[in-house]
């Protein structure tokens, strides 16, 4: 069987694909139906949190399989699954968040969190940032900051603005009562890895309460010990009225969720949103042994020594190389390379294809490094000494590190 030939014909092509058809995984690495083994630096696009294959996620989609896959009636019957999942998050969620609702996707998550704050505060306006991503549904990408995901699907809905990314005096501006909601990454992943300063999300949080606006945080891409805390608002004194998740919940399984506070689901009635799958006991029993693993192993501070790993060797490297990596950004294993262009980031990302790893190009020229979190310093080491020499290839100096 030709896999590639196969799905050049017969897919529709969203994707500028990457001739590579990958076969199994296990840990950080991936094998192509070759047999030729790959670093993957991407987990899956900030999704295989306990990398590819970890038993805990093989298991208890066994067990659960075996059970039972979709209840009867699906979100009318209550399941042990969900109930365990539900009882582990509200061990983790921040503040007063309390309460949670299953989706399939951090798209749908953002959907729906936006469509019941409009509903609950009774107001139409939606403010994000810019070149922010809060997904890809009709909704979602009205709440994109990217023009590349919005101009072509015009008119997109209505009523929602934008101001720049940490910039409190532009929200400042932008409050008035008909606004129902802000909704913001505490760090802007697609965006190129943007990091807010916690004195903006504090402050945005109290201009919401103020105004009466909600304040809905996107951890879809942050979530789950990506940047070293369980959720990167943790320890922040914010008052969230929703939070959206998705990505590491289910290390590879497709499942996201949205939580609110008792306040918010205090006005929200039954009806008001729903979903065949909504919280199915495969998805729940698997998304609570991924958190169950990241807690009782402290992978939030597995990941915060790991990350500074990556930073040191990066940082070493761009003191070689100002030039044409003017700045390595980052907070726990959510990194970015930053390329003086597109066509280097890309030559970079190629080079390290060839050489037997995958990175992630985003914003043209931003290298975004985001393993598995379950990385080991020594498989660190393996991976920086693929990229430096990428980088060295390159670049075209050649100078021992
Ligand atoms: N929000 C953020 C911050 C994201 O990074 C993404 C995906 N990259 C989404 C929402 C959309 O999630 P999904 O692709 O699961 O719909």
């Amino acid at each position: 069987m030709d896999t590639i030939a196969i799905e050049d014909k017969y897919a529709i092509p969203f994707f500028k694909k990457i001739p590579i058809s990958i076969d199994h995984g296990e840990g950080i690495y991936a094998w192509d139906e070759n047999g030729t083994r790959y670093i993957d630096f991407t987990s899956g696009w900030g999704v295989t949190c306990l990398g590819h294959a970890h038993p805990v996620i093989v298991e208890a989609l066994a067990r659960q399989s075996r059970k039972i896959l979709q209840n009867p009636s699906s979100g009318l019957t209550y399941s042990p699954a969900r109930a365990k999942l539900l009882e582990l998050m509200g061990q983790i969620l921040p503040g007063r968040l309390c309460r949670v609702f299953f989706s399939n996707s951090g798209a749908e998550a953002n959907d729906a969190a936006i469509k019941l704050a409009r509903k609950v505060s009774g107001r139409l306006d939606v403010i994000s940032t810019n070149k922010s991503f809060h997904g890809r549904t009709i909704s979602t990408a009205s709440a994109t900051g990217q023009a590349k995901h919005r101009e072509k699907f015009n008119p997109l809905m209505p009523n929602y603005r934008f101001v720049p990314f940490n910039d409190i005096d532009a929200l400042k501006k932008e409050m008035n009562d008909h606004l129902a909601a802000v909704i913001l990454e505490p760090i802007q992943g697609e965006g190129g890895i943007n990091i807010s300063s916690d004195r903006y999300l504090e402050t945005v949080s109290d201009l919401c309460e103020k105004n009466g606006t909600y304040l809905i945080i996107d951890e879809v891409q942050t979530g789950f010990c990506r940047t070293g805390s369980m959720f990167a608002i943790d320890g922040l004194d914010i008052k969230v009225d929703f939070m959206t998740m998705a990505k590491g919940i289910g290390g590879g399984f497709p499942i996201g969720a949205f939580a609110v506070s008792q306040e918010i689901a205090d006005r929200i009635q039954v009806g008001d949103h729903g979903g065949t799958y909504c919280g199915n006991p495969l998805g729940t029993a698997v998304a609570y042994a991924v958190i169950k693993y990241l807690k009782d192993n402290d992978i939030a501070g597995h990941v915060r020594k790991m990350g500074q790993l990556v930073l040191d060797r990066l940082g070493h490297l761009q003191g070689r190389f100002k030039d044409s990596i003017p700045d390595i950004r980052g907070k726990g294993l959510l990194i970015a390379a930053e390329c003086k262009n597109d066509t280097l980031a890309g030559a970079i990302l190629s080079e390290c294809l060839n050489r037997g790893m995958f990175v992630n190009v985003t914003q043209g020229n931003i290298i975004r490094l985001f393993p598995a979190l379950t990385i080991t310093a020594e498989e660190i080491q393996e991976a920086m000494r693929i990229f430096e020499s990428a980088v060295e290839t390159i670049v075209g100096e050649k100078q021992a590190i």
